[in-house]
């Protein structure tokens, strides 16, 4: 006889096989699929999304789940994994089908037009286009409702669940306030470490391989992952033991393959970190987009751009490229990958001025949806904040509220996650290096063993038993802080800059 548990568990690995293999679509679409190949693929993640979709508003599995969680005799962890799949089949049959439709046909709109706006800075065409999308998004945060009532947390909630707008305004005032003066400081004040050793090419075949020893070296497996290529690097899970990251290879611009391949690598530990009693289980999985990024950060910011680590590797890159980094030291190497500038484009900010970039679209995206802000008048604000956030004006939209794919594709309440992330990340890292002084002479040794197990205990093994904050404050006995974030910058720019 199947029991309510049987019924659901098989529901429960049906769900996260589905996942895994949308998931895996995913990745073949920006690895290799032939571009001839990829209407087809298209249609087939449409189909298997309204697969998922059809599985989880099944009544069947709603029963399922009630029943359970009234069985007051289920088990502690068993309970939870209920949990987390209600959450999901209750969002997914809050949102009624021809929303979803309506908002799928306006994305792909408004990505081509967003595509072809940003190629001729033309904002003027993209933004009835944007007006649509986040039109489209207010009725989804109806639809979704939250605790607060607020339509930005019910989005946020999304990829961020328990944090509010109420909880994250203050937090990211209080960055701001300790970001602004510390960019002024360094770009007024210092002395901007030279890079002019990275004006050359560094060879495809040579970047590869140093990336793939690195992934390896930071204790990424192989053998339950792989590295490819894309042109925006991204980690996919297909499974707990098959976890692809990506990473891009330019040769003009030799960190753009090192920090891509360790950031992605930092969500790959993660995904492969997960427990294994939870293989298949709705636990299996990060609680939020922050904390995952949490560990992209972390291994990407505070190890891979620290002394120790530059220490370590920089005799394997000198070997990578024979004759070309020879004179080069590692404290100019640690320089050269930790530059501040007032620039325009997100991704391509440094550690301490990236913060700015995301508070300033948390801003216009909680306005855009709220009304404040009409879409036709978002250049005009975007260029405001970016004056009185980074001191510089964009020469044009392009490089201004044109750069960025995310509200074209009709994600409000994503952004804010990177400086969660980052905020995360800082408060991980000191808890650790309070634990274990030693953690730099570590990374010096190339021993990265030791903070990856500790990540794995306080983070990875976790899956999604807890939510975000609550994971963080188990870790590190407090909840979303801004300080350490802001001391770490402060400890280590200053003397970078000669301060
Ligand atoms: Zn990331």
């Amino acid at each position: 006889m199947t029991t309510q548990w049987d019924d659901f568990e098989r529901r429960m690995y049906e769900l996260k096989d589905l996942e895994g293999v949308i998931g895996l679509l995913g990745w073949d679409e920006e690895t290799y699929t032939p571009s001839a190949g990829r209407a087809a693929r298209g249609r087939q993640t449409g189909t298997l999304e309204a697969i998922r979709h059809r599985w989880l508003v099944d009544p069947a599995l709603q029963d399922g789940i009630a029943g359970l969680l009234a069985d007051e005799t289920l088990d502690a962890t068993k309970r939870v994994m209920v949990q987390r799949v209600e959450r999901q089949a209750r969002l997914a049959s809050r949102v009624p089908e021809s929303l979803v439709k309506r908002m799928a046909e306006a994305r792909s709109t408004a990505l081509a037009a967003w595509q072809a706006a940003k190629a001729e800075d033309d904002f003027v065409s993209f933004a009835p286009h944007l007006a649509t999308v986040v039109g489209l998004l207010r009725e989804r945060a109806d639809a979704l409702g939250s605790d607060s009532g607020d339509p930005y947390d019910a989005l946020l909630d999304e990829y961020e669940p328990g944090m509010t707008e109420a909880r994250l305004t203050p937090v990211l005032e209080e960055l701001v306030a300790g970001l602004v003066p510390l960019v002024q400081r360094l770009t007024e004040e210092g002395r901007a470490p030279d890079a002019s050793f990275l004006e050359q090419s560094f060879s495809d075949a040579g970047q590869w391989d140093f990336t793939v020893r690195v992934l390896a070296d930071l204790g990424f497996s192989l053998e339950r992952g792989r590295q490819d290529r894309s042109a925006h690097p991204f980690t996919a899970t297909a499974s707990e033991d098959d976890v692809r990251v990506t990473t891009k290879i330019v040769e003009k611009q030799l960190f753009v393959s090192i920090f891509s391949t360790i950031h992605e690598c930092g969500h790959g530990l993660y995904e492969q970190g997960f427990d294994p009693a939870h293989a298949r289980t709705s636990l299996a999985a990060a609680p939020s987009m922050g904390l995952h990024e949490s560990q992209s950060r972390l291994w990407e910011n505070q190890i891979g751009r620290s002394l120790p680590f530059w220490r370590r590797n920089l005799p394997g890159l000198r070997e990578a490229f024979p004759g070309q980094l020879d004179d080069v030291t590692p404290e100019q190497f640690f320089g050269a990958v930790n530059r501040v500038e007032r620039s325009f484009i997100r991704t391509e900010a440094d550690e301490v001025t990236y913060n700015l970039h995301i508070a300033l679209r948390y801003e216009l995206e909680r306005a855009l949806l709220s009304g404040a802000l009409a879409a036709k008048d978002l250049a005009g604000a975007w260029n405001e904040k970016m004056q009185a956030y980074l001191g510089v004006t964009p020469p044009d939209d392009a490089h201004g509220c044109l750069q960025d794919i995310h509200w074209a594709w009709g994600a409000i309440g994503y952004f804010p996650t990177y400086s969660i992330g980052n905020l995360y990340s800082a408060q991980l890292l000191a808890a650790y290096e309070a634990e274990r002084p030693e953690l730099w002479s570590d990374v010096e040794a190339g021993d990265f063993a030791r903070l990856l197990e500790w990540l794995r205990a306080k983070v990875h093994r976790l899956g999604h038993l807890y939510d975000a904050e609550d994971v963080v404050r188990r870790a590190t006995g407090e909840g979303l802080l801004v300080r350490p974030l802001v001391e770490a910058l402060e400890k280590k720019y200053l003397p970078i800059y000669g301060l």
